[in-house]
């Protein structure tokens, strides 16, 4: 298979659009990041990265649920009015749809984020705090 995901890849490690595609450990490349069907693992069980370092939260669910409830009320009126099935079908069809979509699009959203913010800061992550950061507390210190 052609290793044509994303750009630069180094040493070992997955690209991030196979990365989350797959849910692959972002440093070692193993099939380690989901424990659950959406949820993380603690860390990865081959190389040791920590997962739960990674602050990537549910922030890309409700963008992915408010687009896929667009896509299906969309493909649901399509099919309505070239096919005119009754009620049950699109019952049948609609749930586990999107039941589906919402799993499988937020399995790959939340995999890409993680292996995005590996990414930006695997040099980072082990020297303390960033520099160049805005002082929190806005005090800063005496000129
Ligand atoms: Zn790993």
């Amino acid at each position: 298979m052609p290793a044509d995901f994303g750009p630069a890849e180094t040493k070992g490690q997955p690209g991030i659009g196979q990365a989350a595609l797959f849910g692959l450990c972002p440093q070692c490349g193993q099939r380690t990041l989901f424990r659950g069907v959406v949820q993380f693992a603690d860390g990865c069980r081959t190389c040791g990265l920590e997962f739960s370092r990674f602050n990537v939260g549910d922030g890309p669910a409700a963008f992915l649920t408010l687009a896929i409830g667009g896509l299906v009320v969309a493909l649901a009126l399509w099919l309505e009015v070239a096919a005119h099935p009754p009620f049950w079908v699109h019952a049948l069809i609609w749930l586990p749809f999107t039941i589906a979509a919402v799993l499988g699009g937020l399995r790959v959203a939340k995999a890409a984020l993680l292996a995005a913010e590996y990414r930006n800061r695997a040099g980072e992550a082990i020297s303390g705090p960033s520099n160049g950061a805005p002082d929190p507390d806005g005090e800063g210190t005496d000129r």
